[in-house]
Order: structure tokens, then C-alpha cells, then sequence
């Protein structure tokens, strides 16, 4: 049974054929963790959880929304609203029984709103971050981080923390180096279809580097995931992603880990089984 760990099934990118979007997952008897990015969507992913059964939820503030800034990506533009962490506001919502991890939350470098120093953002971000660590803290729920250009600043920020972190480092592409300290702390890591991209001519070593890392990542701390919209395996390259294209991800990692597709489906869904305590 395939577990997608990490989806936005809840985002616009849906309105208009969500059901059946959700009867392709269901034929595929799939899992499925939406995960909110601030409080409207963290509404809708607890929404659909309490609607479907093989949905669960995750609620949180990702750090691009603590900002109001433009953002435009080989695959979406849009303006992100921004908004401040009501802490009471996602406690009462992690508490639905279907909520299985707080988040997305973390750091984000790469799309900074122009003429916000770096310094002060990582500031808010680390706030935040901590907030909604604390949270998961205070309900027992794993967390789901997001980071992006700011692997060290995470890896200190976690460090300063000072005891184990329950959760996973979602859509992971930075090298083994990284990966080794993030599964010190004790994480999880999460892979998604940029695993199956071709390497980039401006810089081919990062694929390499992603690659090392599925090959040394152990077993029992993999998840795969979609990140849908975003980011489609390469056999479905520049359209959007759906929850069930995630089985690309499962044999890219069966390929590299010299093993059969269903093994890493199997042990995937299960590592997401005990991470999300299902
Ligand atoms: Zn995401």
C-alpha cells in the first residue's frame, strides 16, 4: 500500500476535478497526508481528513507565508499572503483525531520578500519554527520541515533545541553530509520526484549528491512523498503532480537501493505508519 506523506490535495490546484483526482489514489488503495501550509489550508486538509478515510491531515505555517512576497517557479506564481502563528488557534485544530504532524514549518532562504535583511527573516523563521515545534511538543505529534537553502541555520536551530526531533526533514535534496546530522537528530528524511529528475547542467553534482544520500539513507528512516502540485516526477514532468505519481518516487529508490518497487512501498508506508502513529 502506498503512503504519500506529504501532498496539498487541499490547494486550488484541485478545485476542479478533486474527486478524480482522489478516485485515482483510491484505486491505487493509497494513504494520503494533506498537509496545511497556513490556516485556511490547514483547515481544508482537516476537512478533507474528516471526510475521507485514507486521508489524514497536518497543520502549520510555512515560513514563506510569515512574509508577504512574490513567488515565481518553473511550475507556480502566486503572492504569498502573510500571516502571523496563532498557537491557540492550530492547537485546536491539531487536536482532530485524524491530525497526525504539525507542519509545513521551517526555513526558507530562497524566496525572501526584496529589501528584508536575511538576518532579521531567519530571526522570524526561527520563531515561528520554535512555536510550532512546541506545539507538536505539547500534543506528541511529529513535526514536518520544511527548509530550503538553510540546511546549517536548521541543523543549529535543532541542535539548540537539545534533545531528539520527532519528525521528518521533507522533500530532502541536499547532500549526505546534511542528511547524516538531520538522522543524528534523530529524523526522518522525505524524498520526492526530484529524485527522478536528470541532473542539471548548471550544477550536476547536486543530483549526485541527492542520489548518495537514498543510497546511504538507512531503511527504516525513508518516506516518499509527492509535495503535489509541485513537483512531478520526471515522467510526468511540468504537469501537475497527483498523490498516486509518488510510486515513481518508490521505484527510483528501489532502483538505486538495488531492490524490488513493492519492498520500498511497503517499508515506506510503514516507516510513515509509525512516524504518524497510525
Ligand atoms: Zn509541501
Amino acid at each position: 500500500m502506498l503512503f504519500d506523506s506529504h501532498c496539498h490535495l487541499q490547494f486550488k490546484a484541485y478545485k476542479d476535478d478533486f474527486d478524480q483526482v482522489l478516485k485515482r489514489c483510491e484505486e491505487k488503495q493509497m494513504l494520503l497526508n494533506v498537509v496545511g501550509s497556513q490556516i485556511d489550508t490547514s483547515v481544508r486538509a482537516v476537512e478533507l481528513a474528516q471526510k475521507y478515510e485514507n486521508i489524514y491531515a497536518s497543520v502549520g505555517l510555512h515560513p514563506i507565508h510569515l512574509f508577504e512576497t512574490h513567488v515565481d517557479e518553473e511550475e507556480v506564481a502566486f503572492k504569498s499572503r502573510e500571516e502571523d502563528f496563532d498557537y491557540d488557534k492550530y492547537k485546536k485544530l491539531a487536536r482532530n483525531k485524524k491530525v497526525v504532524a504539525i507542519g509545513e514549518c521551517g526555513l526558507e532562504f530562497f524566496h525572501l520578500p526584496a529589501g528584508l535583511n536575511k538576518e532579521q527573516a531567519l530571526q522570524k523563521q526561527k520563531e515561528v519554527f520554535l512555536a510550532q515545534y512546541k506545539l507538536a511538543q505539547e500534543l506528541k505529534l511529529p513535526i514536518i520541515i520544511h527548509v530550503r537553502d538553510a540546511h546549517q541555520e536548521m541543523i543549529d536551530l535543532l541542535r539548540e533545541i537539545g534533545e531528539p526531533i520527532n519528525g521528518v526533514v521533507h522533500c530532502y535534496t541536499g547532500n549526505w553530509e546534511y542528511a547524516e546530522q538531520y538522522l543524528a537528530l534523530g529524523l526522518y528524511l522525505g524524498f520526492t520526484g526530484v529524485i527522478t529528475f536528470p541532473p542539471k547542467k548548471t550544477d550536476p553534482k547536486a543530483q549526485e549528491d541527492l542520489l548518495e544520500v537514498i543510497k546511504n539513507c538507512p531503511w527504516d528512516r525513508m518516506l516518499i512523498e509527492t509535495d503535489a502540485p509541485y513537483l512531478a516526477p520526471q515522467s510526468h514532468r511540468g504537469q501537475r503532480a497527483e498523490p498516486w505519481m509518488v510510486e515513481d518516487v518508490a521505484l527510483k529508490i528501489a532502483d538505486i537501493k538495488r531492490t524490488e518497487t513493492e519492498e520500498i512501498i511497503q517499508i515506506t508506508t510503514n516507516n510513515a505508519k509509525k512516524l504518524f502513529k497510525l
